[in-house]
């Protein structure tokens, strides 16, 4: 009996195993996803600033087309004057060159503000781009890695699973089922210690009767609450009877 039990124990540690196993097949994957969507992300924050810079190398351009084309209206005007006849069409002329003149100083203030803007969206592209090297270099250092986790983890599993079958061999059939029905519906748990006078499993206390077959360790006790196969720790039965 008390190797049967030993058995379960074993077999309740490799169960252990395959169910941490199953938390990193949940896990990793995520991990995955995680560190492509950081290169993603980079990648579009980065394009969203160099379009933005090109938006207001655009305007400047433009702007300073307009600016260049009113100079040239200006010059013109200005030769016009000289040739002149009469007061009023000398004021008209004037006044239009006023006009330019007073476009071109708004313009001109338009291109400063943009010039800071540029500024601020240069320093945004610096950042952007040391933010995604830094994505790239995560993803390259830890991809692969990552990859060939995921890739073993379904192996891991089916072999953790047969080192557990053979070993279950050896145990009655009856109590196989009991045990693989309770890994099943007990959350991967078909052995528990007890724990402080309770079991470690749903935390239900054990009768005294109970406790004292848990240290004879001569037939298999199930929890009265939960019905998982209770034990004491081996460590706890060699201090107690050595
Ligand atoms: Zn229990």
């Amino acid at each position: 009996m008390k190797e049967q039990l030993k058995v379960l124990a074993e077999m309740q540690k490799l169960d252990d195993k395959i169910g941490q196993y199953r938390v990193l097949q949940d896990v990793l994957p995520k991990q995955l996803n995680e560190i492509n969507e950081k290169v993603e992300q980079a990648t579009i924050d980065l394009l969203a600033g160099e379009t933005e810079k090109a938006e207001i190398n655009k305007l400047q351009r433009a702007q300073e087309g307009e600016i260049k084309t009113h100079q040239e209206q200006i010059k013109k005007y200005s030769t016009q004057l000289s040739s002149i006849k009469t007061n009023k069409e000398y004021k008209a002329l004037n006044s239009e060159i006023a006009y330019l003149k007073d476009k071109i100083s708004e313009l001109e203030s338009q291109l400063l503000a943009l010039m800071d803007t540029e500024t601020e969206v240069k320093a945004r592209i610096v950042d952007c781009k040391k933010v995604l090297a830094e994505a790239e270099a995560n993803k390259k250092a830890k991809e692969g890695d990552l990859k060939a986790q995921i890739d073993t983890l379904e192996e891991k599993i089916e072999s953790t699973r047969a080192e557990r079958n053979k070993l279950a061999v050896t145990l009655p059939v009856a109590l196989i089922k009991r045990y693989g029905n309770m890994i099943k519906n007990k959350g991967n748990q078909a052995v528990a210690y007890s724990h402080d006078g309770s079991c470690g499993g749903c935390g239900f206390v054990i009768r005294q009767q109970m406790r004292i077959e848990l240290q004879l360790r001569e037939k298999v006790v199930y929890c009265e609450n939960c019905g998982r196969i209770l034990m004491n720790h081996i460590q706890e039965d060699t201090t107690e009877t050595g």
